[in-house]
This record gives structure tokens, sequence and C-alpha cells, in this order.
């Protein structure tokens, strides 16, 4: 497990910033959901915590340790994205068994960490087959794999059910949590949908225009909103 700290971050394109300054305290094993409506940086923020873009101010660390000059692969999390990005040529299997190919595992490892993962997400009768003979949710669940078997302390989830239909969103959304607290791990989640921010969330992130309006519990965020932009969100249907 591990605790995320975003510490006074800012974000700038050029000459426009986009993050004006967040301020995250994450603790160990917790679901943090970040709400928001399109735009509002959401996903440039997952981002920075990752490591696939740089801060302009401000620090991030991982378990107390700063990570700004790290690479992705050098921090200790793991991303899901919306579209999965899946190799169609290549098997679930090798779908899943790829990053830890690149990272240089020995093929006994490799095959252990495939077979826990597939096990864990009910895909050992698919290992074999390719991206494109699989459903929507079963796709979903590979992308999981290839999270999990990297076994990072910290998940990265960038609305990672929005192409799922409802039925099956609501679906992933259980096992997404019911797998996080099985493995333990520390969760930010990504969403524009405040239902799921709402079921999922042991504290929520309510994102305005680069700005975090509100974080707090979500009964408590719905009971008491902030600002009125918080109302308003909150408040309207998805
Ligand atoms: P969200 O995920 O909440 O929809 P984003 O983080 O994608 O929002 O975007 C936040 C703002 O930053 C938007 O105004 C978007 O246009 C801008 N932005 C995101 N990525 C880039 C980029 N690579 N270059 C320039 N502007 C960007
Ligand atoms: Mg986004």
């Amino acid at each position: 497990m591990a605790t995320v700290t975003l510490d006074g971050i800012r974000k700038s394109f050029g000459q426009t910033e986009v993050i004006h300054g967040v301020d995250i305290d994450v603790q160990d094993g917790e679901f943090i959901v970040i709400v928001g409506p399109s735009g509002c940086g959401k996903s440039t923020l997952l981002r920075m915590v990752a490591g696939l873009e740089r801060v302009t101010a401000g620090e991030v660390r991982i378990d107390g340790k700063r990570v700004n000059e790290k690479e992705p692969m050098d921090r200790d999390i793991a991303m899901v994205f919306q579209n999965y990005a899946l190799y169609p040529h290549m098997s679930v299997f090798d779908n899943m068994a790829y990053g830890l190919k690149i990272a240089g595992k020995a093929k006994d490892e490799i095959r252990e960490r495939v077979g826990q993962a597939a096990k864990l997400l009910q895909l050992e009768p698919y290992l074999k087959r390719r991206p494109r003979e699989l459903s929507g949710g079963q796709r979903q669940r590979v992308a999981m794999g290839r999270a999990i078997v990297r076994k990072p302390a910290v998940f990265l989830f960038d609305e990672p059910l929005s192409n799922l239909d409802a039925k099956l969103r609501v679906q992933m959304r259980l096992e997404i949590k019911q797998l996080q607290r099985e493995l333990g791990v520390t969760a930010l989640y990504v969403t524009h949908d405040q239902v799921e921010a709402m079921t999922l969330a042991d504290r929520m992130i309510v994102m305005n225009a680069g700005r975090a309006d509100q974080i707090g519990a979500p009964l408590d965020v719905y009971a008491n909103p902030a600002t009125e932009f918080v109302a308003g969100f909150i408040g309207s249907p998805p």
C-alpha cells in the first residue's frame, strides 16, 4: 500500500494554466474518486500522478517520496484507461504478460503472476483468445489484469467504464471496488459520473475548472456542498 500526496500542483500547456494549485492527501488503501465535468482537468491531474505529464509547479509524492522526476515505470503505480489499449494481435495471456516481459521478469514468474491475475478476474478460460473474441466486460478485465500483474501499490483509473453499457458498468464498478479491497491497494479513480463517484469513493474530490472545489466523504459532500458549483453538479442527473 502507499499514500499519494499532491502538494500545490499546477499545470500549464503553453501559456494556458489548466490546473491551478491542487492539494490532495490520499491515505493508505483509500479509494479516492476525482469527479467533475469534461475539461475540468481530471485526466491531466491523474496523468501527473502517473508521470505521463510533468507538473509545472508543486510536488507529487508516493509513500512520502518525491517522484516528480521519475518515469511512469519507476513509480509504484499502474493505470487503467477508458480505451483499454489492448494489443489486438496478442492473446489475452500475452497482453497481460507484456509489461512483465519488458521489465525482464523470468518466464516462470510471468506465468505465475498472469495465472494469479487471470484467476482473480475469472479470465482463466480466455487466456488464448484475442481481444476481439472477448466481450466488453472481459476486455475491461484484461486491462485490469495487465495492471494487477505489475503488483503496484497505487491503481489509477481514468473513466475505465465509460465504453460499457449501463448494466455492465454497474457490475464492473462493484468488481473494481472488491478487487481494490482484496488487493489492499490505494486507488485514484476519475469519472464524470457523480453516481459512480458516490458509490465507489471513500472520499471524493469535486473538480471545477482546474481546482478542487471540495474533498470529502460522498454523503458529506452531498449534504454540505462547499460551493454552488458542487451543489449543482452533485444534484444534477448523470
Ligand atoms: P478532463 O479529463 O476533466 O475532461 P483534461 O484533463 O483532459 O480534462 O483537460 C483539462 C484541460 O486541459 C482542457 O482544457 C484541455 O483542453 C486541456 N489539455 C489537456 N491536455 C492537453 C494537451 N496535451 N495540450 C493542451 N491542452 C491540453
Ligand atoms: Mg479525461
